[in-house]
């Protein structure tokens, strides 16, 4: 029989009890991650926040895969985490066998145990960490999560690739037709007014054209990237950033945690 060593996440990510329930949900849906360890400032374990917590206290739908809207993050940002986590939370120790610890879970009806060696926080071990285990061994577990996120990662360097090829496609287009209006200016003389409205309609044009070289260079640099396999890995903690987190900005080496503490 493992023991909870063996099963549990290690380091995992925890929060302040004095931050907010929006600072908490963001590092759930950078991690996807459903419960955080609580720490006072003296870095003790306090509590265990989990993302059944926030759907409890929030007025809006918290889900761990889609980040809260501007008009929700403000609603969150009002919410401590001191408010709303369970409090004294039970623990297990990383020599505790898993049978030990999957007995407390299911007679305690909890999702997840802080593991504590020492007084020291050292790892959480979920509910799904001892499933995992029983259907196919940690170790076999531990391989398919690596090679879910592998999986994640390819198919988004796949959607890059074809995002970035759309683009050029379309920037494409934007300079044709910057060469076609220049063409017409030599063959046919414009007058004055003609020639004014036709600047308007570029300027409108080029802006755009502008963000798409933008986005065009931050899908290079992820693709570039993704070559070195360190797509998805944030450069300052190492931890990984959120596919979605990529989706929307395929540039980012960040995770959300450390570009809010860079700004
Ligand atoms: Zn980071």
């Amino acid at each position: 029989m493992p023991s909870v060593h063996d099963l549990m996440t290690p380091k995992p990510t925890t929060i302040e009890s004095d931050a907010s329930a929006l600072a908490a949900l963001d590092l759930m849906v950078d991690g996807g991650i459903r419960h955080l360890p609580v720490l006072d400032r003296r870095a003790r374990l306090v509590g265990i926040l989990s993302v059944d917590d926030l759907r409890a206290a929030l007025p809006f739908a918290v889900n761990v895969r889609h980040p809260p809207s501007p008009d929700e993050r403000e609603i969150a940002r009002e919410l401590s985490v001191a408010e709303v986590m369970t409090y004294g939370p039970l623990t297990t120790t990383s020599k505790s066998s898993v049978a030990d610890a999957a007995g407390m879970l299911a007679r305690f009806r909890v999702g997840c145990l802080p593991v504590v060696d020492d007084g020291r926080l050292v790892g959480i071990l979920s509910e799904t960490d001892v499933l995992r285990s029983v259907a196919g061994g940690a170790r076999e577990s531990a391989l398919r999560r690596t090679d879910s996120r592998a999986h994640e990662l390819e198919q988004l360097v796949t959607e890059l690739r074809a995002e970035r090829h759309r683009i050029q496609h379309q920037l494409g287009r934007v300079q044709r037709t910057e060469q076609e209006s220049t063409r017409e200016q030599r063959e046919v003389p414009m007058d004055e007014a003609e020639h004014a409205s036709h600047l308007v309609q570029l300027a409108v044009d080029e802006p755009l054209a502008a963000l798409a070289t933008r986005r065009l260079e931050a899908l290079d640099h992820a693709l570039f990237r993704a070559t070195q396999g360190r797509l998805g890995t944030c450069e300052k903690c190492q931890k990984p950033i959120q596919i979605a987190r990529l989706r929307a900005l395929p540039g980012a080496v960040l995770c959300v945690r450390c570009a809010r503490e860079a700004t």
